[in-house]
């Protein structure tokens, strides 16, 4: 007798990273995102607990996008013995690239730092996987066009619609034994700068939604940025971006560009300092240039977008390493966005103590990262070892957000061609999630659920 699907919901299930959700029926196995969990310690040990499934026993991977908490585990999961196709968007293919090369090389780089300098907690720290495991799985990367139905495991059915969030980003349709699910990944805004708006949601029996901003409505553009930067310049500091290296980079400079071009900020030199970030924009720029149906058609044609006047590309640590004390007022926009990582910690580091200076978050801060202790307002700042204190100014702009609010993603679900059996509430902090859940009851009357890490539901 065929066994009924079922989806199970593996992680971003009461908080934000670590998106993993399995469908399975009769044998078939199919993995949605296989995401990296990331701040507080008690999720990141979760990377390293055993896959709750085989991962000889998928068929197949489907990715939403391709930022590390949907795609960042993915290398560990090949390690571990999954050798199937994994289907995303074209541009999502190319970007997991760079983010899994990225990754794989900061993990290796933390554990040698920090066995050299002796501070893990661990005699040898061991990274979660390493550049080797990383282009393994990129040679199982399988692009689809958007809009086409593809049969990526027996009896399943996928299509991918782009989801407006970054480039490549897509809603995820499957179907399986008839019976449909549809997967918001993160959903875009409906007025991104160089990405179209998400269309309406794909029919579905169950939608999974994600709800990173699901009790917030996102401000509307305050100039924070341009205050932020100028203050900064006329006291000689520096301004420091911690920025998701995949379109928050674009998004930060086409607003410098245009700042800078209108006169509202004095034109100073901004360095793009994380090769990730480098490697990325060359793919948007590539993305506009061959008009990919994702963006936006009424964008300017002939000029350079993301150079706001004085762009300096630091490609080399010694690039990198003349910034943490650059000595002139600049901008610098570094990975990683939360700063748990990266380029920037260093020049965290270097640049905190100064009250001249200024460090911008312009994304979503994960409690237990950095960042969020920055936003929150830390005086003092733990970094390789070492405790920094806290004198630069922190300014927060969410105008920044590539998540739609809650608002937004009320209304993307109103657009659904009918009402589905169930939403199923993910991807955000366990306040967030039950916030969304009770306004899709309330105000579109349908069932809403906040599933538990681990839950396993019938789709049939
Ligand atoms: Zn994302």
């Amino acid at each position: 007798m065929a066994v009924t699907a079922s989806l199970t919901f593996l992680g971003a299930a009461g908080t934000v990273t670590g998106s993993r959700f399995l469908l399975e029926q009769d044998g078939t196995r199919v993995l949605v995102d296989c995401g990296l969990f990331q701040g507080l310690r008690e999720l990141r040990r979760r990377n390293w607990e055993p896959p709750p499934v085989d991962p000889g026993h998928l068929d197949a991977v489907v990715l939403t996008h391709a930022h590390l908490d949907h795609c960042g585990y993915l290398p560990r999961l090949v390690r571990d013995g999954f050798a199937g196709p994994v289907y995303a968007s074209a541009a999502t293919c190319d970007l997991t690239a760079v983010v899994l090369r990225d990754s794989a090389r900061l993990q290796e780089e933390d554990a040698r730092y920090a066995a050299e300098h002796g501070f893990s907690k661990h005699a040898r720290p061991e990274p979660l996987y390493g550049v080797e495991e990383a282009e393994a799985a990129i040679t199982q990367l399988r692009p689809l066009p958007f809009g086409c139905a593809s049969e990526v495991a027996s009896g399943a059915t996928l299509t991918l619609s782009p989801a407006g969030h970054i480039l490549g980003s897509s809603v995820v349709h499957l179907v399986l034994d008839g019976r449909t699910v549809a997967f918001s990944g993160d959903l875009g805004r409906p007025h991104h700068p160089l990405l179209r708006a998400p269309g309406p949601p794909p029919e579905a029996d169950c939608y999974v939604v994600e709800s990173t901003y699901g009790d917030r409505a996102h401000a509307e553009p305050t100039p924070r940025l341009a205050d932020a930067v100028r203050r900064t310049v006329a006291r000689g500091g520096v301004v420091l971006v911690p920025a998701f290296a995949v379109d928050r980079t674009e998004v930060l400079l086409m607003e410098l560009r245009r700042l800078m071009g209108s006169g509202e900020v004095p034109r100073v030199p901004v360095y793009v300092d994380s090769p990730m970030a480098l490697e990325t924009l060359s793919l948007y720029r590539r993305a506009i240039r061959e008009a990919s149906p994702e963006i936006r058609p009424d964008l300017p044609d002939g000029v350079d977008l993301f150079d706001p006047g004085h762009l300096v590309e630091a490609r080399s640590v010694e690039d990198s390493k003349r910034l943490n004390d650059p000595g002139h007022p600049c901008v610098i926009v570094s990975a990683s966005g939360m700063a748990t990582g990266g380029r920037v910690v260093h020049h965290l580091a270097g640049l905190l103590p100064d009250p001249r200076n200024t460090v911008v978050l312009v994304g979503f801060q994960a409690a237990g990262t950095r960042g969020r202790d920055l936003a929150q307002g830390a005086t003092q700042l733990k970094i390789h070892g070492r405790y920094v204190r806290v004198r630069a100014q922190v300014v927060e702009c969410q105008e920044f957000s590539v998540h739609a609010d809650a608002d937004e993603t009320l209304e993307w679900l109103r657009s659904a061609p009918r009402e589905p059996d169930a939403a199923f509430v993910v991807h955000g902090e366990e306040a967030a999630s039950a916030a969304l859940a009770e306004r899709i009851r309330t105000e579109l009357g349908w069932v809403a659920v906040v599933p538990r890490m681990g839950e396993r539901i019938r789709l049939g």
